[in-house]
């Protein structure tokens, strides 16, 4: 952890407090002035989803950049050392996320990620938001690197660790 940069110890330290980081702050405060109600961290569901929408079927995660290997810059920066620890550290973080977003989709729930850098821009969340809340929202199952393009948002795919 010595060797990390101010940003990753930053992302770190957001992890490690717990359920109620900025990140989840932000977003579930859009969510309700939009006019939504949700439930926190719903037990007995995969991934344990931040935010759930039962009448709705739909189900928002929160996910830290440094920690669920989103492909955005900040997150890419390899920590110096122990590059193989974390290479296999991101590697099941990415796998769990991916198969607790399969399980979901197959329970009939409709699922948005949103990142943690996606937070900073209002516009950008607001447009996300909106467009997962649309009643036309498809349903289909996408990949985790697809779902921004099904919202109509550029997206940021998880890269390899390390790659640029
Ligand atoms: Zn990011």
């Amino acid at each position: 952890m010595d060797r990390m940069t101010p940003e990753q110890r930053h992302t770190c330290m957001s992890h490690i407090r717990g359920k109620d980081t900025a990140p989840e702050w932000v977003v579930r405060r859009m969510v309700y002035a939009m006019g939504f109600r949700y439930r926190l961290h719903v037990k007995g569901l995969p991934g344990k989803p931040d935010l759930v929408l039962p009448r709705h079927r739909k189900i928002i995660f929160v996910h830290g950049c440094f920690w669920h290997a989103h492909g955005c810059r900040p997150a890419r920066r390899p920590p110096a050392t122990h590059k193989r620890f974390w290479k296999e550290k991101f590697a099941k973080n990415v796998q769990r996320d991916q198969q607790a977003l399969r399980d979901l989709w197959q329970a009939g729930w409709q699922v948005l990620v949103v990142w943690e850098c996606e937070t900073k821009d209002p516009g950008r969340l607001r447009a996300l938001l909106s467009a997962f809340f649309a009643p036309s929202a498809r349903t289909a199952n996408y990949d985790l690197a697809d779902q921004h393009a099904l919202y109509g948002l550029a997206a940021e795919t998880p890269k390899e660790y390390g790659e640029e």
